[in-house]
């Protein structure tokens, strides 16, 4: 490395940032309006202002990436929604649910210049019988006047309030350290207890592709145990299921099941059920109706799974449905529309007849082994080595950047990082990307490719 003009500090700093592997989870819960939006946007450090959407109105994304000291997290913001037909404690405490079962630590925000209502009492009953670490934000502290009104919340006895201003942004660096010593170096749901257990699958889709019906038909018989995990809110979280002599979890099968009082806002809790079973997923099953066009709303599930770092196997179902003109046209629709995920393995199914269930183990093992592979570096760096001398990048400015030499950083899904002389266009990495796939399989998994250039 050093001959490169690398140093060696260079490379393992790089070699560190890019391995990763899954980020803690962080989920910022609280009532209406007491600013968990603005709180996000504070904590990711973002431009785009996720407070001006309408209350109500389905948001794309729930999870973010955040930074701060130099550690990275995911952020789950449930701030997107209004009360539904249960009212305002059921509402709370359904999207606080949903978001503190995906999450490593939560922040629990409570508008300090209202003090404690019996809403918020209800979400610490919840916080409590969770038993994740809590970190209280006592928001809407502008100023030092307002300082007294945060200490009335250690009566809520979850500890020391942290008196923040998300709009101005006072205290927040203070609270943003606590958070750090709440959260876990990795996610528990992937390192912690369950190393070694089931093999997690989340089974999403939107809604009518026939994700419940694809549960009950694989369950079937062999159903062997339903597990009583979640509280006394809602149904069962996760169900174990013996698939081709194999038990595996399904995670957040819950969400799957129909909930009536889904009306209003029930996209937006559909996303976030969505982004929480991913995120204690390893693997996740995407579930599209093969008799309907693909839709925006199937991109976007598609999107969340690849963004989220998670293998994948895409499922159409109601093949019994198809006949030959759909089915044509199917397969430009999947060509132009699902291009992101050509690597994706593919079942065609019917969880009505029960058409090709078998081939869906397969599937999934072969995406998980894709999204374990590591590629040893002397056998990267030949394939490197051979590929740019073969393909050079093309010149840029009289100048020829080049690859130099790379490493694999990560697994779950695979990360690499190249060392280059120069900067790298992006044609040419996904021109690198496609290569490493053709060379080393990696089916069903995202790849994540960083660029280190020489200073
Ligand atoms: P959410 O519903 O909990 O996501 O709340 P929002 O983030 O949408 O904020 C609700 C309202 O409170 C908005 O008008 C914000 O501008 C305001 N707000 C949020 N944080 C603060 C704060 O620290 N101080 C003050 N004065 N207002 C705030
Ligand atoms: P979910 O909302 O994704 O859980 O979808 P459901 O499992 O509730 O299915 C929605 C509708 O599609 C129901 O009427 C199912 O009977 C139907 N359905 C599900 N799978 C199939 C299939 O493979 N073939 C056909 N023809 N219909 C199906």
């Amino acid at each position: 490395a050093a001959e490169e003009g690398f140093d060696i500090e260079d490379v393992e700093g790089a070699i560190e940032a890019a391995g990763h592997g899954p980020l803690p989870v962080l989920a910022v819960v609280g009532r209406p309006n007491v600013g968990k939006s603005t709180l996000v946007n504070r904590i990711i450090g973002r431009r785009e202002a996720v407070v001006e959407d309408k209350p109500g109105v389905t948001r794309d994304r729930v999870t973010y990436e955040a930074e701060w000291a130099g550690r990275r997290f995911k952020v789950v913001d449930t701030g997107g929604w209004e009360q539904d037909v249960l009212g305002i404690d059921a509402s709370v405490a359904a999207q606080a649910e949903y978001a503190i079962d995906a999450a490593d630590a939560v922040v629990f925000v409570v508008d300090a210049k209202v003090g404690a209502t019996d809403t918020d009492q209800a979400v610490v009953r919840l916080l409590r019988k969770a038993g994740k670490p809590v970190v209280l934000c006592a928001n809407k502290v502008d100023g030092p006047s307002a300082e007294a009104d945060a200490t009335y919340l250690w009566s809520l006895g979850l500890g020391e309030p942290h008196p923040v201003s998300a709009l101005h942004g006072r205290g927040t660096g203070d609270m943003l350290d606590a958070v750090l010593e709440a959260l876990p170096e990795a996610p528990e749901q992937t390192f912690g207890t369950a190393v070694g257990g089931p093999r997690r699958i989340a089974l999403i889709g939107r809604p009518n592709v026939g994700k419940s019906s694809l549960l009950n038909k694989v369950a079937g018989e062999e159903r062997v145990v339903v597990n009583e995990l979640a509280g006394t809110t809602r149904d069962p979280v996760d169900e174990l299921i013996k698939l081709g002599g194999v038990t595996w979890k399904f995670v957040d099968t819950a969400g799957i099941r129909k909930r009536v009082h889904l009306q209003q806002g029930a996209d937006y809790y559909a996303s976030l059920r969505t982004a929480a079973a991913v995120e204690k997923a390893e693997v996740a099953v995407i579930l599209i109706d093969a008799s309907e066009n693909i839709s925006v709303q199937d991109q976007r599930i598609v999107t969340m799974a690849v963004d989220a770092g998670r293998a994948i196997v895409l499922a159409f179902n109601k093949w019994d449905t198809l006949d030959e003109e759909r089915r044509y046209y199917l397969e430009r629709e999947i060509e132009t529309e699902l291009a992101q995920v050509a690597w994706a393995p593919r079942v065609n199914v019917s969880a009505r007849t029960g058409r090709h269930m078998e081939k869906l183990v397969p599937a999934i093992e072969t995406a998980l082994a894709g999204w374990e592979t590591r590629v040893p570096t002397g056998r990267l760096n030949a394939f490197l080595g051979e590929l740019v001398s073969a393909h050079p990048h093309p010149v840029r400015g009289g100048k020829q950047p080049r690859i130099l030499f790379g490493t694999q950083a990560g697994t779950k899904p695979p990360r690499f990082v190249l060392f280059a002389s120069g900067f790298i266009e992006a044609g040419y990495r996904r021109f690198i990307e496609r290569r490493l796939r053709e060379q080393f399989g990696f089916e069903g998994t995202p790849i994540h490719l960083s660029v280190r250039v020489r200073e």
